[in-house]
């Protein structure tokens, strides 16, 4: 997702014309991943895509090749194709183990139900003790087989189950490397804009959503005066900060370096200017001090930018307007927030 405005429809479809009379000439097949490279190169809103195909005299299989790359490098989704292959191949490896286990003790079941019922058919018709003995000692050995072969399938299903725990546990770490920002425990950019993506497609007329960008005032400085570890401190301090002021259904993430993007369902505008406002007032007054030492550093503020989403419009398009109040409030004199609608 670009920062960039949302293009109009005719541009767009100029676009997209454009893209497939470049697939043509470079003679590559217009599947959707080369389409989104093909289309991200013509619109030039991706510098990196725009920079390698710009300048490359490939053609054939080597472009093709290239072309892949730059999808996957900087369009494709990691969690929704290679990781999800992976864990999808493990996961089938892991239940198909589970299901021969099982056809293992079902045909155990069955050899077991045939001992019985011969051992039934027998006790009905043998007279004597001895042959009572026999089939009673055949029971018996029958029984130990199965109890034998019940212990064995039941450690082997536990073992596909701490296999499944171990996947599901390897997936929770992936999923939070990729959409989660290690420094602060919150989401980052890309986790934002998965969800925020997906609150729009079911939020519904009368429900607002309201949106808030914010950003630690004059971090620069801040930086230069006392290190970037101690920097770190502070960006992990206006993270507390914000979950503090957030309710349960609010979604906080790391927009970029000292960046915040907050996403508040069912809020109206006014009450998400609330938010702001208590957050920055919460930040303006707290005094920071240094951890190991306790050398007190100052105060830091910041300014925010909010908005609340117009029916039908774009995650792009709020989020656009949400960074032109916040360019307001730095543009005021910063440490206020400014709503835009
Ligand atoms: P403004 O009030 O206009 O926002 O000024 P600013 O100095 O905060 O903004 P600018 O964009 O010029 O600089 C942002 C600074 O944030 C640059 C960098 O020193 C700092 N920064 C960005 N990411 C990190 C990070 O992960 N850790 C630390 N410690 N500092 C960061
Ligand atoms: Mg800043
Ligand atoms: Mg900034």
């Amino acid at each position: 997702m670009s920062r960039n405005k949302s293009k109009n429809i005719d541009q767009s479809i100029s676009l997209a014309e454009q893209t497939l009379s470049w697939l043509k000439e470079q003679s590559i097949g217009a599947s959707p991943s080369n389409y989104s490279v093909g289309y991200e190169y013509k619109s030039g809103d991706h510098e990196d895509i725009q920079r390698s195909l710009s300048t490359t005299s490939m053609s054939g299989d080597k472009l093709q090749h290239l072309v892949d790359q730059l999808y996957h490098e900087h369009l494709a989704n990691p969690m929704d194709t290679e990781l999800l292959d992976k864990f999808r191949h493990d996961l089938q490896e892991i239940l198909q183990e589970a299901a021969s286990t099982l056809n293992r003790s079902e045909s155990g079941m069955g050899q077991y139900n045939e001992a019985l019922q011969f051992t039934l058919a027998n006790l009905e018709e043998g007279d004597s003790l001895d042959n009572v003995r026999e089939v009673v000692s055949g029971l018996i050995q029958e029984t130990n087989r199965m109890r034998s072969e019940v212990s064995t399938i039941s450690s082997d299903l536990k073992n596909c189950n701490s296999e499944i725990a171990e996947l599901k546990n390897q997936f929770e770490q992936v999923r939070n490397e990729v959409f989660m920002d290690p420094l602060t425990g919150v989401y980052n950019r890309r986790g934002l804009e998965k969800n925020l993506v997906n609150m729009l497609r079911y939020v519904s007329e009368e429900e607002p959503l309201s949106f808030l960008m914010i950003d630690i005032d004059h971090f620069k400085e801040f930086n230069d005066m006392h290190g970037h570890l101690v920097g770190d401190q502070v960006i992990c301090f206006v993270a507390r900060m914000i979950r503090r002021t957030i309710r349960g259904a609010d979604e906080v993430a790391r927009y970029g370096g000292e960046e915040f993007a907050v996403v508040l369902p069912d809020t109206q505008l006014e009450d998400a200017m609330k938010v702001a406002e208590n957050l920055r007032t919460g930040i303006e007054k707290s005094v920071l001090t240094r951890r190991s030492s306790g050398e007190k550093l100052g105060k830091i503020t910041v300014s925010i930018g909010v908005t609340a989403h117009k029916q039908n419009e774009t995650a792009d398009d709020l989020i656009n307007r949400a960074d032109r109040a916040l360019y307001t409030s730095k543009k005021s004199g910063r440490n206020c927030s400014t709503t835009e609608f």
